[in-house]
């Protein structure tokens, strides 16, 4: 069922790797990290969706319950930014799962309009925030449009409507 997407996200982990590796002098990403994970809207599409629920389903009855529990709060807080439910002592409880966005995120890159994306955390001291004073980007960003808009226009997958992770739970 998920063959054209698991074959997508093993090309795409390939050449991500290759990325962060070439900038690896620039970036901070470590496992306990999870700004990235936190105060956002995470859009994904049916087919990440699907495929995050996947890894859902691998875990136990109190990561079920801690996931599902924190689905509720978002819901209840009715924000539009939210920490993400699948987020468990600043894991992911859901890795071999993840979405594009958080599989692409934490690289600077050239976006196809011409803007350089750089990631939230550059302005929290962390990624690239040596190389960018908050205007000037002084470095060469990856030259390839890794936003996951422009990486779902892959012709071999129909990835579906896109929304905000919470908006999938029925908020
Ligand atoms: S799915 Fe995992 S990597 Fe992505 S935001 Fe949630 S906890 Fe973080």
């Amino acid at each position: 069922m998920f063959e054209k997407y698991e074959t997508f996200l093993k090309d795409l982990d390939l050449k991500l790797q290759k990325y962060f590796e070439v900038d690896k002098d620039k970036i901070q990403c470590r496992k306990g990290c999870s700004n990235c994970c936190k105060n956002a809207d995470f859009p994904l599409s049916l087919v990440e969706m699907k495929y995050l629920m996947q890894g859902f389903l691998k875990l136990d009855k109190s990561e079920h319950d801690k996931v599902r529990e924190n689905i509720k709060k978002v819901i209840e807080s009715g924000k539009e930014n939210y920490d993400c439910p699948f987020l468990m002592n600043d894991l992911c409880s859901v890795y071999e799962y993840r979405p594009i966005i958080c599989r692409v995120h934490g690289l600077a890159y050239l976006r196809t309009d011409g803007i350089v994306n750089l990631p939230e955390c550059s302005i929290s001291g962390l990624n690239y925030s040596k190389n960018y004073d908050g205007k000037t980007v002084n470095f060469e960003p990856i030259n390839e449009d890794l936003n996951p808009i422009a990486l779902r226009k892959n012709k071999k997958i129909d990835f579906g409507e896109v929304r905000s992770m919470i908006k999938w739970f029925g908020n």
